[in-house]
């Protein structure tokens, strides 16, 4: 199968044991990959593979990761939520799932708990996992500092922080030094597992079945994202832009963001942070035209400085507590990056408390990553774990839309970019990439099966583990 390895890296921590395994065919054409054959594969490893471990931990990426292609990078993680304790599918982006194909692999199968510290090194020619107990403590830029100076400058690495060893359920996961996944405590995930981090190095080429015509269709699909309305203003101005359009079309996912929050106060600042006077770089993922990532910058004042992001619902919720002052918000979400807390999460908790000065908050975010359990963190909201808001709110999972994003997001392109993409410039890329004959139908078939699985983890979830 071109542009699948076919093989999946099986890894379990308690034994120390790395084996590979083949991927059947039959799941893969079902499941596409990504979002798809992750929520596949995490059913049968919770249930039924043994040794059975409801807390494991799935990446996966799509058929179209690594390839040439608009925004391509896209992988995913699954595994049970520290912040909610439930299933949850977090779509992810950066480098590391083209260097996990790069290695030969489509995808990893993480169980069991390590005895110590350990981090992974995957490659195309070893894997093995290696003490990390001179690692502890370390935030993602440190671990990823040290580690690419191990295995090189290449090597992608993703890490939890200080905060996701003792189990944090704000706990945040970088790609390098990145927040890769912030919200759905999975940081916590690793932690629990003694997983410190995952290094990954490789060599190996992907290409499509059809590449000649799978490099016209994809240089075709770029040109059509960077002359799209969306991808501009995405570029331009980060996510904030995007969620501007997002909230023009009522888009349920950004309800699900701003549930409990001022949402006009919280859109005026966040347009501010949109501003070039916010932004110090724009960063971009595996082969995107868009670049929507930014570097934030404050140029003047008592929080001059720099640091990831900004996304609206943590601005908004740190802003609601020091009353919209642009600087102070910024200041307390990069405070929480650098606790390796994800800022989403914790500033409703934050919120919660009723802390209206930054030197609380900025206390409350240090308590929070030295104490699990200094909060009552649970809670349905986490960006990503969508799934569980609607199933929460009482809404109907199976829809069209939700098929069809859950089959974009089993692609291996960002969803950013799907705006710009019909389903069928999606379908067929795939169609070109696999070689299969592959239309929107089959695409919506796929998405339908996904959020039947999903549903059926969702609806066990009561039985999982508490992981914190
Ligand atoms: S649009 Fe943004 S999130 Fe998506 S791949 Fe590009 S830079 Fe990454």
């Amino acid at each position: 199968m071109k542009c699948y390895s076919g093989r999946i890296l099986f890894v379990d921590l308690k034994l120390g044991n790395i084996v590979c395994k083949e991927l059947d065919e039959e799941c893969i054409r079902k499941y596409i990959g990504q979002r798809g054959l992750a929520a596949s594969l995490y059913i049968d490893i919770t249930t039924s593979t043994e040794p059975v471990d409801e807390t494991a931990i799935i990446m996966m990426t799509g058929p179209l990761t690594g390839l040439f292609g608009p925004a391509s990078g896209r992988f995913q993680i699954v595994s049970v939520s520290a912040l909610s304790n439930k299933f949850a599918t977090l779509n992810c982006g950066g480098h590391f799932g083209p260097m996990m194909k790069m290695a030969g692999y489509d995808g990893l199968i993480i169980t069991g708990e390590s005895p110590n510290p350990v981090y992974l090194y995957i490659s195309d020619t070893r894997s093995e996992l290696v003490s990390a107990t001179d690692l502890t403590g370390y935030q993602a830029g440190h671990t990823s500092d040290k580690l690419r100076g191990i295995y090189g400058q290449t090597s992608r690495v993703i890490s939890t922080s200080g905060a996701g060893e003792l189990g944090s359920p704000f706990a945040a996961l970088y790609g390098d030094d990145f927040p890769l996944s912030g919200s759905a405590g999975m940081g916590a995930a690793f932690g629990s597992k003694n997983l410190k981090a995952i290094v990954c190095n490789g060599g190996l080429s992907i290409s499509a079945a059809n590449s000649e015509e799978y490099f016209q269709l994809a240089a075709s699909c770029r040109k059509t994202v960077m002359e799209h309305p969306t991808a501009i203003a995405l570029s331009g101005g980060g996510i904030e832009a995007f969620h501007q359009l997002r909230e023009a079309i009522g888009s349920r996912r950004l309800r699900a963001f701003q549930e409990g929050i001022d949402r006009q106060s919280s859109k005026q600042l966040c347009l501010h942070t949109s501003k070039e006077e916010y932004l110090h770089k724009r960063i971009a993922c595996y082969s995107c035209p868009i670049g929507c990532l930014r570097i934030s910058a404050i140029n003047n004042g008592v929080y001059q400085g720099q640091g990831p992001g900004s996304e609206r619902e943590a601005l908004a919720a740190f802003g609601d507590c020091v009353d919209n002052d642009i600087s102070s918000a910024l200041y307390c979400y990069w405070f929480c990056h650098q606790n390796g807390l994800d800022p989403a999460a914790l500033s409703r908790a934050a919120l919660a408390t009723g802390i209206n000065t930054v030197e609380s908050l900025c206390r409350f975010i240090e308590a929070c990553a030295a104490d699990p359990l200094y909060v009552e963190a649970r809670s349905e909201y986490s960006a990503s774990s969508f799934l569980s808001y609607a199933a929460q709110a009482g809404e109907e999972l199976p829809q069209d839309q939700d098929a069809l994003l859950a089959f974009l997001e089993s692609s291996g392109i960002c969803p950013n970019c799907c705006e710009a993409l019909s389903p069928e410039n999606i379908s067929e890329l795939i169609a070109s990439a696999t070689g299969w004959d592959f239309t929107v139908e089959e695409g919506l078939a796929v998405g339908g099966r996904i959020l039947a699985v999903e549903t059926r983890l969702l609806q066990s979830s009561d039985r999982t583990k508490t992981i914190v």
